[in-house]
């Protein structure tokens, strides 16, 4: 396998290497050279394989000249796939994709499970330890602190803004340990992506400490997020017959994994980008022209992008032709008002629990099923509704249960070290530290 950037299609770099830079140098996005056609026995055949011999499957094909030898393929998949991804039926149109099962209650958690453990891979034999810096506004570090903690070779350092992430958040960054270490800065989330960046240049920190990433936009987390399309579908039981996904998005991953997943062959006859007001992209497939915009805050709040990073491999796929990719991707958006009521209008019908997120979802599927009839459609739920508990509370005006594996961080000790967000005293700590 050899990945190019979206911003120069002819320089060829490994898999190892994408995956620990993150960001090609010339700021594009890696994409991979190829992406494999699975073949038609095999996805007629779905049934017959669990969801870790799907990522084994897709993997083996992906990674054709990776040197990564075939068991190791697929331990990286046991490890990294420890839960599942159940398909629940509204009715016979539509169906939800629960992609909330992992340690963070949210998808993120598939793609960085995924990444950790290619990373702690590709780090073996290395007598060093590898120290990944995260900043975070609150949510993705969770699933990342989740997905790294205990991976042998691998210390992580997580970067979040002292009293600007939510309670449970908190917990889920600073109660870990082991090789899980949280720094509280006196500062904003820009202090510390500032931090982050500025070790990444620093040439005593990067000549004595093996730095490195683990941002949104690795390649390593898009690929795990296409093995659950084909889990999806598999659910279904449908006999070669084509379905309809919607997807919540904000920065595009999930539905550019998708994406992966129809050119791999799957069956998918239409994708919905919904989203909430920030619209960029549903604007862009109406009208040909994308204007990136400030994001505005919304109750959808993980789906909060002005200008989503994704955009570029979604361009890249579709050869920048607006005209074909407006035709596998309807694009729509809602307001928060529409979000909440549909969110009791779910509960009241179906007697399901729908997140805000999922809830963007299942109005943009609803639309679409107004004039496309007879349609199956999947909703990717993206995250559990007690991630939002008061929200969700409020909205459906009554308590809801909250998981177990949540449920007992609020009792767990916060462990953080308080920083200003002045680098010199970050740095003296990586020094002393690694
Ligand atoms: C991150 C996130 C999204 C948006 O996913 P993208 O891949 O960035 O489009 C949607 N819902 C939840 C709950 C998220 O955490």
């Amino acid at each position: 396998m050899r990945l190019y950037s979206t911003k120069n299609t002819t320089n060829f770099t490994t898999l190892q290497e994408a995956v620990f830079k993150g960001l090609p140098d010339d700021n594009g996005l890696f994409m991979p050279e190829f992406i494999p056609q699975l073949s038609e026995i095999f996805i007629k055949n779905l049934k017959d394989y669990s969801f870790q011999e799907i990522g084994f499957e897709i993997c083996k094909q992906l990674f054709k000249g990776a040197t990564i030898p075939e068991p190791d393929i697929r331990t990286i998949i046991e490890k990294a796939i420890t839960f599942p991804a159940p398909i629940v039926r509204l009715d016979d149109e539509k169906y939800i994709l629960e992609l909330f099962h992992g340690p963070s209650l949210a998808f993120k958690d598939f793609g960085a499970r995924f990444m950790a453990q290619l990373m702690s891979y590709f780090n073996r034999g290395n007598d060093s330890e590898l120290v990944i810096l995260v900043a975070t506004s609150g949510d993705t570090g969770g699933a990342v602190a989740a997905g790294f903690y205990k991976t042998p070779g691998i210390q992580v350092v997580i970067l979040y803004p002292s009293g600007k992430v939510s309670f449970l958040q908190e917990k889920q960054l600073t109660t870990l340990g082991e090789n899980v270490a949280a720094i509280e800065v006196e500062g904003t989330f820009d202090d510390c992506q500032a931090l982050v960046k500025q070790a990444f240049l620093d040439k005593d920190l990067t000549s004595s400490i093996r730095l490195s990433s683990a941002n949104s936009i690795n390649i390593a987390r898009l690929i795990p997020q296409s093995f659950y399309y084909f889990e999806a579908y598999k659910q279904l039981f449908l006999n070669g017959e084509s379905v309809v996904f919607s997807v919540p998005s904000g920065n595009f991953g999930n539905l550019t994994a998708g994406l992966f997943a129809k050119r791999m062959g799957l069956p998918i006859q239409q994708f919905i980008a919904a989203t909430n007001a920030n619209n960029v992209v549903p604007s862009y497939l109406d009208s040909g022209v994308y204007t990136p915009l400030s994001s505005v805050p919304t109750l959808s709040n993980a789906m909060d992008v002005g200008n989503p990073s994704n955009f570029a491999r979604m361009m890249d796929l579709y050869c920048s032709t607006w005209n074909t990719i407006q035709k596998d991707i309807k694009g729509y958006s809602f307001t928060d008002t529409e979000t909440e009521t549909v969110m009791r209008k779910v509960f009241d019908r179906y007697g399901y629990l729908i997140d805000p997120h999922g809830a963007v979802g299942y109005l943009a599927l609803s639309e679409y099923q107004k004039t496309n009839f007879r349609t199956k459609g999947i909703v990717l739920e993206t995250a559990h509704p007690s991630k939002f508990l008061p929200d969700v509370e409020r909205i459906l005006n009554k308590k809801i249960e909250v998981p177990e594996r949540l449920a007992t961080l609020s009792g767990r000790q916060k462990h953080t070290v308080k920083m200003s967000a002045q680098f010199d005293q970050f740095k003296d700590w990586l020094l002393r530290l690694y």
